[in-house]
């Protein structure tokens, strides 16, 4: 299969962005920089898209194994949300309780970021604004809803940052069946990633960022990105590149990549919308332990993820493992069950992506000046915001300027390395068993009190 078609493949994104594709060229001979990144996903865009705004003079290029958005972030649900990725107690830890809340804030305030720039770069992605629903179908979930939400106003979220919303109002807004309640934040945009992404990349090349796809860096040094055609030289070097991260030499522990999956519909019926309703764009994610998140596309889809996530023995990332047929299965009963006018709706795209989870499950931004190296990553599977707060930040400590960015608690922030095989397939494998064995849990005794709540409907007296 050639490249285009491999790379359409990955994802309804990648099909729809890479309708026409002309691939740029690849690293050949020897190539001269100030600053080298490795990685066209949204860490290394936004970094090269902060640098060249902080320092137009700044002569920059970006290196990727495949093509702009191949990544996570040419494939993941659009949901450009607040929300810190990682862990609160790890980064209290660093920065206390303030750090924290500070991070929260930077989160927040980095979606409308993101927003000026889809706006000042008329990128053309689909941007909607419309908060996220997250929702309960159970007792026990409404209460983690209740305790999530409780959690976020110890880390400083007003009541105008997110507050609890009934059933009737969810419904009001958007058909889900069976809910019973949840919560709303006004701080989350939906977005076509890939069109995200490789209308970023035509932006910094506006800046006079340079692009090369095709060229996968074998090794990343200090001054130095090896390529097999080629090699490009640098004071400062980036690496971009998360969960591809442990393809490099010496890196195969820093991070586990785990696959998360998804599905489209195809675009549907008018009748349908008019059934769900969904007008606001709001993100819309339930609340078992493995969670579905779910956007309506700019073309009229549902798009849906979650159910459970793939890691294979020894951390291999396999393009074949992108497709899970028992995942996708139960995402589509998921898909069928929540939204009812989309029973029939066909499934048009499955795929998957890999993302990077660090041993704390808690992001890093690093630079060293002494060596010019500096990297961005391990955002647990929560990379759209993070990615470009971590992007302004490297810019903000590459170009020397003080920044709030600069004081984050994730900053100079390192994750030990995760244990030998066979002991983190064994905890993957531990892990989804206990999140699938608690859901199951739920899901008995949500029938069972709902069997009872019908019994007693038909009780004498009643
Ligand atoms: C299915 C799925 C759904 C998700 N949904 C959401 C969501 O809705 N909201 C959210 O906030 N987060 C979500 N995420 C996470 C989010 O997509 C990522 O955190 C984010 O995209 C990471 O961006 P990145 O640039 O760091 O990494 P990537 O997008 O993975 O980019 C890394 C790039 O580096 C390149 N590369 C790797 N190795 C080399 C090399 N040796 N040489 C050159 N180039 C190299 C790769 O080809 C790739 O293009 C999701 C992730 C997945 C997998």
């Amino acid at each position: 299969m050639d490249d285009h078609s491999r790379y359409r493949q990955r994802s309804l994104w990648l099909d729809g962005a890479l309708a026409v594709f002309t691939p740029r060229p690849r690293v050949a001979g020897r190539i001269d920089v100030d600053v080298a990144i490795v990685g066209a996903g949204y860490t290394g865009l936004w970094t090269a898209y902060a640098l060249a705004l902080r320092d137009p003079a700044l002569r920059i290029a970006i290196v990727e194994a495949e093509t702009v958005g191949y990544g996570a972030s040419g494939r993941n649900g659009g949901f450009v949300s607040a929300g810190i990725a990682g862990e609160a107690r790890v980064y209290e830890r660093h920065k206390g309780a303030d750090g924290v809340r500070r991070a929260e804030r930077a989160m927040i305030e980095g979606i409308d970021w993101i927003g000026a720039a889809v706006t000042r770069e008329a990128i053309q992605c689909g941007w909607v604004k419309g908060g996220a629903y997250r929702v309960a179908t159970s007792a026990p979930q409404l209460a983690r809803a209740r305790a999530g939400l409780e959690a976020k106003r110890a880390r400083g979220y007003t009541p105008d940052d997110a507050w609890l919303v009934t059933a009737k109002e969810i419904v009001a807004e958007v058909r889900i069946a069976g809910v019973v309640g949840g919560t709303f934040t006004p701080h989350c945009a939906r977005a076509d990633p890939a069109r995200l992404a490789r209308g970023l990349a035509a932006a910094c090349e506006r800046l006079g960022i340079t692009i090369y796809e095709r060229s996968a860096a074998r090794s990343i040094e200090p001054g130095l990105v090896t390529c097999p055609d080629g090699s490009v030289r640098a004071d400062v070097v980036v690496r971009a590149t998360e969960a591809f991260t442990t393809r490099l030499p010496g890196h195969s522990r820093s991070y586990l990549p785990i696959a998360s999956h998804m599905l489209a519909t195809e675009p549907l019926t008018a009748d349908a919308w008019d059934a769900i309703g969904w007008a606001g764009c709001a993100t819309v994610a339930d609340q078992r332990y493995q969670f579905v998140y779910a956007q309506r596309t700019p073309d009229g889809r549902i798009a849906l993820g979650g159910r459970g996530l793939t890691y294979r023995r020894g951390g291999a990332i396999r393009e074949d493992d992108e497709v899970q047929p028992a995942i996708h299965a139960g995402l589509e009963r998921a898909l069928r069950r929540l939204f009812p006018a989309a029973s029939e709706a066909p499934i048009s795209h499955r795929w998957g992506c890999f993302f990077a989870a660090p041993r704390d499950w808690s992001m890093s931004v690093v630079f060293d000046r002494a060596s010019g190296l500096a990297h961005a990553g391990g955002y647990s599977g929560h990379g759209v915001v993070a990615s470009s707060v971590a992007g302004r930040t490297i810019a903000d400590l590459i170009t020397g300027t003080e920044s709030e960015l600069i004081s984050l608690p994730w900053v100079g922030h390192e994750s030990r390395r995760w244990e030998p095989e066979p002991l983190r397939f064994v905890a993957t494998r531990a892990i989804a068993a206990v999140a699938a064995s608690a859901d199951a849990t739920e899901d008995r005794t949500n029938r069972k009190a709902r069997r009872i709540g019908l019994v007693r409907r038909w009780l004498p007296g009643r």
